[in-house]
């Protein structure tokens, strides 16, 4: 017995909040494949600067700046006409926490980030990782992720899905955690305190998903084309959570529209399912095919592609989520729409017994086969789903 309260009281420590600081580590500026780095100090912090057992300052808003190249795959640090070789060089506050600093590739492009910085060489490139706190990642992702019209609610549903992704993803980089690409989750610099992103981001602070008391790494995609998706459906592998194919109303109704023509060649990759488009995606650039949710037929030569939808299309759509949040859903119920069977839990404290935890809906759904989907809590069957949305036969049993 007395075994069991010890037990219970260590849970209880280790899953309180306050007791775990989550920090992200982030690879950030890896879309310029830079060879060179600035830093500067922001206004208001002095940025301490370590690297072979010596220690350099930049004081705020002294417009001293440090840079950083490669030669010969080394690190060389010029401050200001000091010039050391290195392998490594850490950045923070006096105090050895986050320091907020302006990390930019001369000519291209220049941000403000909050954090401490490792600066690394890998694979002839200059390589800033960033670790941060977790809800100024999420802020910085929700920011990014988001259409400057998304409305209050569907902003906090992408920010529960980001946090979700943060706790519970990564693992698909060497030396980070998280790139600040679509790989993982799109990030710049983090959005001003009252910005609509941070504010949705503060509203919703340390809530995840979870499946089983266990966050999930939660996925969002810009729009379904009709009608969610499972990565079984993909080809890609599970991660826990399942997924369900869950109706969008508003992209049933009016459904993003897309045309391509493709070469024979490409045209079978995309048999290959969802890692078939992202290569040819790799081939012909960004958006060549936007979904996987589409019809192909022959004209001479080449292939013509008519698909719906942008991305995946698993988890979140982006789209429907903005016109639930237009009619007044909450960020609840957006989130209980498209993560049927989930309960969003206080990070640290997804424990059953937790007063904030909230099933989103009754386990009985966690039955569905691959080809069913739930639409306003009843189970329906998709017949054709993905051959022509308008042309799509649901029966719903309940
Ligand atoms: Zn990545
Ligand atoms: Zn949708």
């Amino acid at each position: 017995m007395l075994a069991r309260v010890v037990l219970l009281l260590l849970l209880a420590l280790i899953s309180n909040p306050r007791a775990i600081a989550k920090d992200v580590r982030v690879g950030v500026l890896g879309l310029f494949h830079p060879r060179q780095l600035t830093l500067q100090a922001s206004r208001q912090e002095t940025v301490i600067l370590q690297a072979e057992g010596q220690t350099f300052i930049l004081e705020p808003d002294s417009r001293m700046t440090a840079s950083f190249h490669i030669s010969e795959d080394v690190l060389i640090l010029d401050f200001g006409g000091r010039v050391l070789r290195t392998t490594e060089i850490h950045v923070s506050a006096r105090n050895h926490g986050a320091v907020p600093f302006l990390l930019s590739v001369p000519g291209k492009v220049s941000r403000a980030y909050r954090g401490t910085l490792d600066i690394k060489v890998s694979r002839g490139e200059v390589v800033p990782i960033i670790t941060m706190d977790l809800e100024t990642a999420v802020a910085s992702a929700v920011a990014a992720e988001s259409g400057s019209d998304t409305p209050p609610e569907a902003l906090k549903a992408q920010a529960v899905v980001a946090r979700s992704y943060f706790v519970a993803g990564g693992g698909r980089h060497r030396d980070f955690d998280f790139c600040d690409l679509t790989h993982c989750q799109f990030l710049r610099e983090p959005p001003p305190q009252g910005s609509p992103s941070a504010m949705a981001t503060r509203e919703t602070r340390g809530i995840v998903l979870t499946f089983e008391e266990t966050p999930f790494a939660a996925m969002f995609s810009r729009s379904c084309g009709g009608h969610t998706r499972t990565p079984a459906e993909l080809g890609l592998p599970g991660s826990g959570y399942p997924y369900f194919s869950v109706l969008c109303e508003f992209c049933y109704q009016s459904p993003f529209r897309w045309t391509r023509r493709l070469s024979q060649q490409d045209a079978v990759l995309l048999g290959k399912g969802e890692s078939g488009r992202l290569a040819v995606d790799r081939r012909l650039g960004w958006n060549a095919v936007p979904s996987n949710n589409f019809t192909s037929r022959q004209d001479g030569e080449q292939v013509i592609v008519e698909g719906a939808g942008q991305g995946h299309g698993i988890g979140l759509c982006q789209r429907g989520a903005k016109a639930m949040a237009e009619e007044g859903s909450s960020f609840r119920q957006i989130l209980n729409h498209y993560f049927a069977n989930t309960t969003l839990a206080l990070f640290g404290e997804q424990d059953a017994s937790s007063a904030l935890n909230e099933r989103l809906l009754p386990p009985d759904y966690l039955n569905l086969g691959r080809a069913e989907m739930l639409h306003r809590g009843r189970v329906c069957t998709s017949r054709a789903w993905f051959k022509d949305v308008r042309q799509s036969n649901v029966e719903c049993n309940r």
